[in-house]
Parts: structure tokens; C-alpha cells; sequence
């Protein structure tokens, strides 16, 4: 491969494969791209609350990026995590499966997102169970079924209520999303517990805002509290959890909730790899010049939830970190580089919202789509039809579209997968 005809892209989230795909239809002859990501997949952030609620399986919520790729255009998938850029030499280094390995570049975009924050309140970190990986969806998925279970087992009142009792914290679209899909599931899940009562099972919605969902009209979060709290969801709003321990949360007021799971929907923070681009950062993302180029650098861009971008052509606000802005972006990018390539002037970066949606339950949301407002069955439709649409590959949409039509007439798998090897079930079986 020609370094000097190599465009390296980190990062295959929404923004990283939406930019690989639109180069491998627009790059003169002769330009190849290296895309470098640490998972062999791109996962689908807005559908994880449905693997928490069973409503899809794990593997539907995220596309192998491979399948992603156009492998006859030369595009080369390198899994891998990049730990340093060589400004001077123009290299990326990955920790690959194979060892650190070099990649020359002519232009590098950074495209890494963001990482969770559990420093935002004491305790979070040890205590509460973050929802921003794939991984996390099935772990909290899991839990939820073992504090049922656990439920069965215990004669103790109390301890009954704390372990029945689920708090997410962040009233956002995850949070409002994770809430609706959770009560659906306890709801669901519950003829196969017969020891178990209703009244023992709750969810806690924690929002330290006086309404949720603050990137959507006022009217609409409202509709969301209402649909949340008619299906028993105890939402508060204007609340803020101070500290999370092992029996539940403590709120700013003085309150205790015990509960037995707390969920965490909210804060991000810096990826570590933008502390050691020397690149200059805004709020801890990388600051870009209209174009999307890196602020001072030539061969520098970057995109989605790691950059801090300029909505220049169209409000003049900062871009939010959402994956339509992500997906816009890559789009202009993908113009601009190729417009550098043939030294052409590039275009600063402009996008109109389409509309913002989220679920709030079985057949219910809320949406605001190209100014219109929805709330119920057709937000919940539209939510649906629209990720649909986003998922690769025609077979992988069959499957998903199967699994959901599925779930609408029968109960939810409550199976608690446990991924233990042998050796470990030997180990276990032989402790006292
Ligand atoms: C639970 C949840 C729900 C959400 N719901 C919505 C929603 O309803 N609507 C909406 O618009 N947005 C939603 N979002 C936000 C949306 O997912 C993000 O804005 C979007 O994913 C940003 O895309 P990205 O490509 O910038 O980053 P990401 O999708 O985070 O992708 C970054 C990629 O970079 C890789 N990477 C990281 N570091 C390295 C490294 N050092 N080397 C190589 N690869 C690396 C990661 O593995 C990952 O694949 C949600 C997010 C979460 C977590």
C-alpha cells in the first residue's frame, strides 16, 4: 500500500463506518482506507435499553464492521486500539491482536467517541452499573433476573423491597429508554416467578432536570413523564442522587432509596488517546476548525462524540453528541477529503436536525420528526422503523424485524446466561 495514498480512520462507531462507506464511493483511483477500531463491531447505542429489556437479542444490537466494508475497494479493517500518533512521521500505533503495529497515513481522522464517567457522584463506580456497552446491556440484563430470583429466596421483608427496587439515574433519551424497557420486563418476566408479588418490583427514575428529555420540546418531555409514570414508574424530577453505596442511593435532599440495582445513563468523559495527540481540546473534545479539520493541522480530522464541532452553516451552536450529528458529519467529511484531494476549497459543516426520538416502553414514545410531534403508538413505530433502517445488511433487518414481531405476541427470554467455562464450573462444583 502507498503511506502517501492512505486515509486511516480510528474509530468504527456511527461517525468512523458512515465516513468509511461514503469514501469508498467517493476516493479518486490510486486512495485506500484503513479503518482501526477496537471491537470488530459497530454497536447501535439507541437500541441497547432493548437489550436490557430482552426485547432483542445482543448480537442485533451491534453490525460487524467487516459486513460494513467494501473489501473490493481495497479497504483494509485493522482490530485494534490506537495508543499514540507520530505527528512528524505521519504513523498511527495500534495494539493489535499481533502486537503494537505501525500505519502511515496521509490523512488521519479521529473519529474514537467518548468513554463513560463514573466519577460524577461517590460511588458510582463501585456501586452502580453503567449502560454504554454492549457488554454493560448484558450484564445489567442478567442482573435484573438474578435479584428476581434472589427475591424468591428471601424471607426478609425489607430486603425483598430493596432487591424489588431498580434506580436508573439520568433522565436523557438512555435513561427514559432503559426505565420504560425495565418495567416492561419486571412486568413480563413475572408469571415465572410466582413468589413474587408486583408490589415488589419498582422502578425509580432519577432527573436532576425539572423535565426529561431536555433535547426534545418541552411538551414532549412531559408526555414522556406522563407514559412512564401511568405504567407505574416512580420519575423524579429535579432530583439528584449525591451518593450510591451497596444498599442504594442517597439523594441531594437527605433521602434513601434502598435499592437492590442502580443503573447510570449518564456522564461521559475524554478518551484517553485525545490527552496524548497534543491536539488543542474544548471541554475535553477536540476542537475543529468549520471544515472538520483538527484546529491547526492540515492533515488532522476529526468527527462524532470526541470532536467539538461548530454547526457553522447551519446555528452556529456546538454540535450535541448524538449519532445523527455523528452521521452528518462523516458525510461533510467525506465531501471535504475528497475535495482536498483534488485541491478543491472545502465546505464547513451544517446540519438541521431531522427530529429526535425515544421509547418509553412497549408501543409507546415520544417524537419529533421534520416538526411534527408524536407521542404513543406512532413515536414508538417510528423508532423502530427508523433504526431499522440504519442496520447493515437486509438479512440482519429480517432478524431483527422477526424478534421484534415476536416479542409482540410472546413473553420476553428471562434465561439468565452465565458465561462460565469448564474449568471455572469445575472449580466452583469442588468449593466447599
Ligand atoms: C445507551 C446510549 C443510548 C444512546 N441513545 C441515542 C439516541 O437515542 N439517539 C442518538 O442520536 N444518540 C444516542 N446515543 C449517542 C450515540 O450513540 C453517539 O452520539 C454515537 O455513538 C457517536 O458516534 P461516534 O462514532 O462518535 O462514537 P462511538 O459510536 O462511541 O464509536 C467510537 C468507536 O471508537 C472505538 N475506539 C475508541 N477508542 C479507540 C482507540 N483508541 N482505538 C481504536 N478505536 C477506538 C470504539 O470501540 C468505538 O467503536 C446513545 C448513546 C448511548 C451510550
Amino acid at each position: 500500500m502507498n503511506p502517501n495514498k492512505q486515509i486511516v480512520v480510528v474509530g468504527g462507531g456511527f461517525a468512523g463506518t458512515t465516513l468509511v462507506g461514503e469514501l469508498e464511493r467517493r476516493l479518486p483511483p490510486g486512495y485506500q482506507v484503513v479503518l482501526i477500531s477496537e471491537e470488530s463491531y459497530t454497536t447501535f447505542n439507541p437500541m441497547l435499553a432493548e437489550v436490557v429489556g430482552a426485547s432483542v437479542f445482543p448480537e442485533h444490537v451491534v453490525a460487524p464492521i467487516r459486513q460494513m466494508l467494501d473489501a473490493s475497494r481495497g479497504t483494509q479493517f485493522i482490530m485494534g486500539r490506537v495508543v499514540a500518533v507520530d505527528r512528524e512521521r505521519r504513523i498511527v500505533s495500534a495494539s493489535t491482536l499481533a502486537g503494537l503495529r505501525e500505519i502511515a497515513y496521509e490523512h488521519l481522522v479521529f473519529a474514537f467517541g467518548t468513554r463513560a464517567n463514573l466519577d460524577l457522584v461517590p460511588g458510582l463506580a463501585q456501586h452502580a452499573l453503567p449502560l454504554k456497552l454492549v457488554g454493560d446491556a448484558m450484564f445489567i440484563r442478567n442482573r435484573v433476573l438474578q435479584r428476581v430470583a434472589s427475591i424468591e429466596l428471601q424471607a426478609d421483608a425489607q430486603e425483598r423491597a430493596r432487591l424489588g427496587h431498580f434506580v436508573v439515574i439520568g433522565g436523557g433519551f438512555s435513561g427514559v429508554e432503559v426505565a420504560g424497557e425495565l418495567e416492561d420486563f419486571l412486568h413480563g418476566a413475572l408469571r415465572f416467578y410466582p413468589r413474587v408479588q408486583r408490589s415488589e418490583l419498582r422502578v425509580t427514575l432519577l432527573h436532576d432536570q425539572d423535565r426529561l428529555l431536555p433535547e426534545l420540546p418541552e411538551s414532549l418531555g412531559r408526555a414522556a413523564a406522563r407514559s412512564l409514570a401511568g405504567r407505574g414508574i416512580d420519575v423524579r424530577l429535579g432530583t439528584r442522587a449525591s451518593e450510591v453505596t451497596a444498599q442504594g442511593v442517597t439523594l441531594s435532599n437527605g433521602e434513601a432509596l434502598a435499592a437492590g440495582t442502580v443503573i447510570c445513563t449518564i456522564g461521559t468523559r475524554p478518551n484517553p488517546l485525545v490527552e496524548r495527540l497534543g491536539v488543542a481540546l474544548q471541554r475535553g473534545r477536540i476542537e475543529t476548525e468549520t471544515d472538520l479539520r483538527v484546529r491547526g493541522a492540515s492533515d488532522l480530522w476529526a468527527i462524532g462524540d470526541c470532536a467539538f464541532v461548530r454547526n457553522q452553516a447551519a446555528d452556529g451552536a456546538v454540535a450535541p453528541p448524538t449519532a445523527q450529528f455523528a452521521i452528518a458529519q462523516a458525510h461533510q467529511l467525506a465531501r471535504n477529503l475528497v475535495d482536498v484531494l483534488a485541491s478543491r476549497p472545502t465546505r464547513a459543516f451544517g446540519h438541521v436536525s431531522k427530529g429526535m426520538m425515544a421509547t418509553t416502553g412497549h408501543l409507546k414514545g415520544v417524537a419529533q420528526a421534520y416538526g411534527l410531534r408524536l407521542s404513543g403508538l406512532p413515536a414508538w413505530l417510528l423508532w423502530r422503523a427508523y433504526y431499522l433502517s440504519r442496520m447493515p445488511t437486509l438479512g440482519r433487518k429480517f432478524r431483527i424485524w422477526v424478534e421484534w414481531t415476536w416479542g409482540m405476541f410472546f413473553a420476553a427470554d428471562i434465561t439468565h446466561l452465565r458465561f462460565t467455562r469448564t474449568q471455572d464450573a469445575e472449580r466452583e462444583a469442588l468449593a466447599p
